[in-house]
């Protein structure tokens, strides 16, 4: 058997083709949905993630402003900044990208951003919303998940789903949302007695771990529909050569870049056991921006039923 490929870059173009119209809609409104992104500091990854976000925000004509203070700032100074694209209108979404250096209380940043505002979906506000099954804004990654099984049609109503992995920006999200579905969920983490077993359980299997291969063949029932979101960046050869025994052309990816990525799924396993599987990369990933592009289009139709309630106050 060989898994269904769930393909990630397809879902985030569908989900970008439909802002597309939102964003022209507000621009004939006189709106141009706005998105402040804060990276603070110099972190070569989250410089990454940021670019990425950028230029999403270019190609659907969404204005994007980019903050980068030095890593010297204090919480109070970033409260502040804060506290100045909080009260701008022409800013919908808030961004500041984690990780904050250590001596920034990221706590308080977070409670800080107006929660209309938290494109993220990561305030205790938006998070409360979402337990309660009420509308706000969501966490992009499991909302792109979301996207992605009901793009491909994935059954979830009174079916076992297992998510592995309890972060709050992952898998607790991810578990409430399939719970608002109808699936009967598990949450499992670090502490779960039998992992395996208890992913075996699994019609619909997240993976949001954060270890290389982790799930393998006697994790996965065979035919489940498993969602890998694990990015894990495999630089020791010999790890590498047991993970990929059976795919000699992975191995020499390997050698030629000295690293490869791959997700919590052990790849080869996953496609031989699981009825349909999302890649690493090509996955998960491509969805978290289209989400957060969502969201940052959501606000400023928020922004313009506001303006047409009370026209002074955009
Ligand atoms: P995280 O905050 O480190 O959380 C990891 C979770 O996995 C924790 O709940 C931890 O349990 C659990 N865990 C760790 N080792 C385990 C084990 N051996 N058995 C069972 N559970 C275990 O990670 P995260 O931020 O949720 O991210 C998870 C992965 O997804 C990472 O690889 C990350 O890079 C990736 N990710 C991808 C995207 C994307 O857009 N593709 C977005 C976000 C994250 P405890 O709670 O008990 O410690």
């Amino acid at each position: 058997m060989s898994a269904q490929i769930l393909d990630g870059r397809r879902v985030r173009d569908s989900i970008l083709a439909g802002l597309k119209p939102r964003v022209d809609s507000l621009a004939a409104q006189g709106i141009r949905p706005g998105l402040a992104v804060v990276l603070v500091g110099d972190n070569p990854a989250s410089e990454i993630y940021v670019r990425a976000k950028v230029k999403a925000c270019h190609e659907l004509d969404i204005s994007s402003e980019q903050l980068t203070p030095a890593a010297t700032l204090t919480t109070e100074e970033l409260l502040a900044i804060v506290a100045g694209l909080n009260a701008r209108a022409d800013i919908d979404g808030i961004l500041v990208q984690m990780p904050l250096p250590p001596r920034i209380d990221a706590r308080r940043i977070l409670l800080a951003i107006a929660p209309h505002k938290d494109v993220d979906g990561f305030h205790p506000y938006n998070v409360g919303n979402l337990v309660a099954n009420s509308d706000g804004p969501r966490a992009c990654t499991p909302a792109g998940i979301l996207e992605l099984l009901k793009h491909y049609r994935i059954p979830l109503a009174g079916k076992n789903a297992v998510v592995a992995g309890r972060s709050d920006i992952v898998g607790k999200p991810m578990a409430l949302m399939l719970l608002h579905e109808n699936a009967t969920v598990t949450i499992c983490h670090s502490r779960t007695r039998d992992l395996a077993a208890e992913c075996r359980r699994a019609d619909v299997l997240v993976a949001a771990i954060g270890r290389a291969a982790l799930i393998t063949s006697d994790f996965i029932r065979p035919g489940a529909t498993v969602i890998d979101v694990g990015m894990n960046r495999l630089t020791e050869r010999a790890e590498a050569e047991r993970i990929y025994a059976r795919a000699p052309e992975k191995l020499r990816q390997f050698d030629e870049k000295g690293s490869i990525l791959l997700g919590d799924v052990h790849p080869l396993d996953g496609r031989e056991v699981a009825g349909a599987l999302t890649p690493v990369p090509g996955g998960v990933g491509p969805l978290t921006i289209a989400m957060l592009m969502s969201n940052t289009v959501r606000a400023a139709e928020q922004r313009a039923r506001r303006h047409e309630a009370a026209p002074c106050s955009l």
